[in-house]
């Protein structure tokens, strides 16, 4: 990789106007996972590589009420599968966490630079989306905070502008009547991405009956794929076999999925009606938020 620039901002101020400064060359790498794979395949050759890594004060978990939990994007995923706040305030999502490729690349790999990467196969996003989660960035301009339905916008293109970091991943915590689950489905070696990945998030009634459903598959499509229709069929009902069924199959007809060496759209169409019927019924037997 010859003729690389590496720059190294140690707070977050220098590393926005270096980006400004060097906008149309530069490329960020955090835990270099997916930019060494870039780099070494020629997929990209930047002049310019900005490192993240002595951003040590964008790594940290904390909980404050009424906001809940926040993520520094230089978090490693590992941290956050065993960080015990994320497993006590949403343990569905350090499940998630924690079945992301192997122990290997989620202790290098970053809560940041997943996201950011936006590949259409990771499984923290439709996870996020379903948890309508947000992520702040920074840039010269100031700091804005983009929702997570709004992050991800097509095949590893997401809402940050070229001269922007993503700094900072807040969770809402979950209400106490919140069921939640996420089901991996692989086609190949259990370290793999997936071939379908769905996240279910149910608010119920005491007596039983739904006030909201948002269920999310992803590595199906370029983005995650959440069917506001299908997810309406679930408000003020009882949630029978016959009616996650009709969900199921409400799914599998309005994606239009992709084929890969995962899976064909044919087979994934399968999947998404099986898993979507597997995913709420596995929110709806967790305890609370996912327990
Ligand atoms: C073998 C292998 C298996 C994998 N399996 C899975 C899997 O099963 N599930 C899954 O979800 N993921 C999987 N991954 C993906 C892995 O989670 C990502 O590679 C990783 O999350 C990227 O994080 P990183 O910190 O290494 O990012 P980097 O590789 O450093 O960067 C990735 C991209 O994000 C950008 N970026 C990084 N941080 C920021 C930031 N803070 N602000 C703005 N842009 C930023 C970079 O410019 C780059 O475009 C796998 C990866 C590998 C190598």
């Amino acid at each position: 990789m010859p003729n690389i620039k590496l720059l190294q901002p140690t707070s977050i101020q220098e590393a926005v106007s270096m980006l400004s400064e060097h906008r149309d060359d530069a490329k960020i790498i955090a835990g270099g996972t997916a930019m060494v794979i870039m780099l070494r395949n020629r997929l990209i050759a930047p002049s310019v590589l900005l490192s993240l890594g002595r951003l040590q004060n964008l790594r940290y978990i904390r909980h404050e009420p009424g906001i809940g939990l926040r993520i520094g994007a230089l978090t490693a995923i590992r941290e956050a599968e065993l960080s015990p706040l994320v497993r006590e305030k949403n343990p569905t999502l350090a499940q998630t966490f924690g079945e992301v490729a192997n122990v290997r690349v989620r202790n290098t790999a970053t809560v940041g630079g997943n996201l950011s990467e936006a590949d259409y196969a990771s499984d923290p996003p439709c996870v996020l989306v379903a948890m309508r989660a947000r992520v702040k960035a920074n840039s010269v301009r100031g700091e804005r905070e983009i929702p997570l339905t709004e992050l991800f916008q097509g095949f590893y293109e997401t809402s940050l502008a070229q001269d922007e970091v993503l700094t900072e991943l807040i969770i809402p915590d979950p209400s106490p009547t919140t069921r939640s689950a996420y089901i991996r489905y692989v086609t190949r070696s259990s370290e793999d991405r997936p071939c379908v990945g769905l996240a279910a998030v149910l608010e119920m009634e005491p007596d039983g009956i739904c006030k909201d459903m948002r269920v999310v598959a992803g590595a199906v499509a370029s983005t995650p794929q959440e069917i506001a229709s299908a997810e309406a069929l679930a408000q003020g009902h009882r949630m029978t076999d016959k009616l996650i069924k009709e969900i199921g199959d409400a799914y599998a007809s309005a994606i239009d999925p992709i084929s890969d060496m995962r899976g064909s759209d044919w087979y994934r169409k399968q999947m998404i009606r099986v898993f979507v019927c597997r995913t709420i019924q596995k929110a709806l037997a967790n305890g609370r938020n996912g327990t």
